[in-house]
């Protein structure tokens, strides 16, 4: 399902944002390190196979 932007605030994770809640590389993310908003990066490839 699409949901707002967001990224990880950890800086080894890629400069990617997810805004797909069944995206497996968004789902690694702890919530304790999801920012929301986009984080100016380009968005994630499986999202966009999502899409
Ligand atoms: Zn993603």
């Amino acid at each position: 399902m699409k949901v707002n932007p967001n990224h990880s605030s950890n800086p080894t994770d890629p400069d990617v944002y997810h805004d797909h809640n069944d995206c497996v590389s968004g789902a690694q993310i702890p919530a304790s390190n999801k920012v929301s908003g986009t984080g100016g990066y380009r968005k994630c490839d499986h999202c966009k196979d999502l899409d």
